[in-house]
């Protein structure tokens, strides 16, 4: 619950408790879940409601409670809604449920029926099996199964039904390191080992073997400290399933998943090995941040870089800077690993407060593709076309040789406006500032930030002409309408989080476009990231441009890092691969240096306009949301706001400004930016100011510490 602080109560005669122990509560006339904080000897005089009862399971480890007290003081966040982000329901405190399960006995059964030897089949087939699930393969009835039991044909077992991970080994053998992985595990290895904090920056480009290299300090890790966690963080793991095989491949077994795509019983099985200590690797998401470690000895952010590291909505965090705090409390190594690192990670790596570690060549024959851009002012494409002619003629040179294109185009649905060429209406979110999105596979427009969505009507609803709606710019299904009718006899697909069937489709996806089955795949940036596709050698960027507009200080950045990504999917095998970007503006500083291979100097000037301007990460940045029902409300809210604003040297407040959603699922908002200089508490600013300020019940105020969001 949102509690700003623990409550105090008597220990029943009898009862022993420890800090972290589960327990139950009276709260009102409830009784309610809570975690004890600290224990503590009293006279009896305050008459304290004695708790209701233990519920058991292994206590949070301390390293849980205290990184929860300071994750809640850094995000100005209550520590309940942080508490909240690590406990789950109760049953993965208790033991493993058991399960029963049956198997071929190998005995002939007293009667053998047609029915019992369809059981026999699906027994076969399926191994150990629940009584269910063989009934259903035999198509069956229950009470066959039990039939056969009692007639010999099967035996019953009982097993638990959260089973425990298998032990990981870190003497598995990896693969035969060149000279410079083998320079950057040692020095990782002499990290782990030394133990307590250590921090170091994997800075390699892609395809230079990081992933091998972190498993050297994965191993080391396992080796030296025995009952030592380790955590690695991985963006959009879901679909990363290859890495899970790299994983069991090198240590004989498959770590702890944790992402949003598990069910209950998965997570419940997670969560309780990791609180037990018995699960030594997990490979999760962002949110596997808040799991119940009992010590951590490793933690590696992979691609550390990636904005889905912030989660920006409800707790917000941002998961690379939280796993740095993390393992500081539990004094162990963290690994951040990038090809295109964030400005905040190299100017800790340039203070010397991150080990900095390169990889700059790519691994055997596959070298870093060529990059070259086309200018659309000189070269457009054709109207109502994307594809400008020499990137049609790269795609068709590369379909001639049998291999691979990745058009990229951040951009999901067939296109991102629909007009009425009548009346000029624009289709919006009926209670949000943005336009809908047409999707043709569904034929639906969709908001894709509040998920509203309708069926693409045939009349304008404003002025009722028939047939006057267009569609305007393109979106990855346009795009791949384009390539199909530029080269019918090639196999398109479109990689999107649309996808029909989720993840299992998009896993599917990617094993087809491995196994070199699709000749052009049309993406966003779920297909720029970890992705080996052997045959791929030609990614066509289709807008370069998209990206650097609007008002993020990160865009310039992200742009390149994305650009960098997505270049990195081409010729990752033994042939080489060449990225053509489409822009307006080839002169961009982005642009450029991705164009002339200069990462240092894009940074350098990136990073002296952000050290002119005090911003991340040479100063802190905040920002406050300002919502309610109605705009007169939101606008004496943010001025009572602005007026309260403590004074303080080095800070600034920047607005109460209209952000770019004026109006977000039916709330007015305006929004305010705090600027601090790198030594103010800017945590500690906030929490004063949220402490004087008084707002109406129904203004919704909500600050974000380090926000990578603009709009
Ligand atoms: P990164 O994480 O830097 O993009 P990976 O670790 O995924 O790189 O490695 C890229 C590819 O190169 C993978 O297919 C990996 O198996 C292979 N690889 C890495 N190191 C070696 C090595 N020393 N010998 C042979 N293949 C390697």
């Amino acid at each position: 619950m949102p509690l700003p602080e623990a409550f105090d109560y008597a220990v029943p005669d009898g009862m022993e408790v420890r800090p972290g122990d589960h327990v139950h509560a009276p709260l009102g006339p409830r009784s309610a879940r809570g975690v004890v904080w600290s224990v503590a000897h009293d006279d009896g005089s305050r008459n304290l409601k004695p708790l209701d009862g233990l519920i058991g399971g292994a206590p949070l480890a301390e390293g849980n409670l205290a990184f929860i007290d300071w994750a809640s003081k850094y995000l100005v966040q209550l520590p309940g809604n942080v508490l909240r982000a690590m406990l789950r329901g109760e049953d993965a405190l208790r033991p493993s449920p058991v399960e029963t399960v049956y198997r071929p006995s190998g005995e002939e059964p007293t009667r053998l029926t047609e029915a019992r030897q369809r059981v026999l089949d699906a027994a076969d087939l399926l191994g150990e099996a629940s009584a269910a699930d063989l009934a259903r393969e035999a198509g069956v009835s229950s009470g066959v199964v039990s039939g056969l039991v009692k007639a010999g044909g099967l035996v019953a077992e009982e097993r638990p039904a959260d089973p425990p991970f298998a032990d990981p080994d870190p003497e598995g053998e990896g693969l035969a390191l060149t000279e410079l992985q083998a320079d950057a595990a040692a020095t990782l290895r002499r990290l782990v080992r030394a133990g307590g904090f250590q921090s170091a920056l994997l800075d390699g480009v892609t395809g230079s073997g990081k992933t091998e290299v972190y498993f050297e300090a994965i191993a080391e890790a396992l080796r030296t400290h025995s009952d030592g966690q380790i955590l690695v963080l991985l963006p959009e793991i879901a679909l990363t399933q290859a890495i899970m095989a790299r994983f069991k491949e090198r240590f004989g077994a498959e770590p702890a998943e944790w992402h949003s795509g598990l069910n209950p019983k998965q997570r419940r099985r997670v969560w309780r090995e990791i609180n037990e200590g018995r699960a030594r690797i997990v490979v999760g998401a962002r949110s596997a941040l808040f799991l119940p470690f009992r010590k951590l000895s490793l933690v590696v952010v992979d691609e550390e870089h990636d904005p889905t590291y912030k989660q920006g909505e409800g707790l917000t965090y941002q998961a690379r800077d939280l796993a740095v705090a993390r393992a500081k409390i539990d004094g162990a190594t963290v690994i951040l690993a990038s090809a295109t690192p964030s400005l905040e990670s190299l100017a800790n790596a340039r203070a010397g407060r991150y080990v900095h570690i390169r990889l700059p060549a790519r691994i055997g024959a596959a070298v870093l593709p060529d990059i070259s851009t086309i200018d659309l002012r000189e070269t457009p494409a054709e109207a109502g076309r994307w594809l400008s002619p020499p990137m049609v003629e790269a795609m068709a040179e590369t379909f001639e040789r049998g291999e691979q294109t990745l058009l990229y185009l951040n951009r999901r649905g067939y296109a991102p406006l629909v007009l009425c060429r009548a009346c000029g209406h624009r289709f919006q979110s009926p209670d949000t500032d943005t336009p809908l999105v047409e999707h043709r596979y569904t034929g639906r427009l969709v908001c894709h930030l509040t998920g509203f969505s309708m069926p693409k009507p045939d009349t304008c609803p404003d002025c009722g002409a028939k047939d006057s709606l267009t569609s305007v710019g393109p979106g990855v299904e346009r795009v791949a309408e384009e390539a199909k009718a530029l080269f019918p006899q090639a196999v398109v697909e479109i990689f999107s989080s649309d996808i029909s069937g989720g993840g299992e489709a998009l896993r599917d996806l990617i094993a087809r476009m491995e196994r070199s089955e699709i000749d052009i795949l049309v993406g966003t940036q779920i297909a720029a990231k970890g992705h080996n596709f052997p045959n791929l050698t030609l990614v066509g960027v289709v807008d370069a441009d998209l990206g650097l507009a609007g008002g993020d200080p990160r865009a310039g950045e992200r742009t390149y890092q994305t650009l960098v990504q997505v270049a990195g999917r081409a010729g990752r095998a033994d042939r080489k691969g060449r990225a053509i970007l489409q822009t307006h503006d080839p002169d961009h500083d982005a642009i450029a240096a991705l164009v002339a291979g200069d990462r240092d100097r894009f940074l350098d000037v990136e990073s002296q306009a952000r050290e002119m301007l005090g911003l991340p990460p040479y100063g802190r940045l905040a920002s406050i949301v300002v919502s309610a029902e109605s705009e007169d409300k939101v606008i004496a809210a943010a001025a009572e706001l602005a007026r309260t604003a403590p004074r303080a040297d080095g800070v600034e407040i920047w607005g109460p400004a209209e952000p770019r959603y004026g109006v977000l699922r039916g709330r007015w908002r305006r929004r305010l930016l705090v600027r601090a200089d790198k030594s103010v508490d800017i945590s500690a600013y906030l929490a004063s100011w949220k402490a004087r300020v008084k707002i109406p019940a129904s203004v919704r105020v909500v600050m974000d510490v380090d926000p990578y969001s603009f709009v």
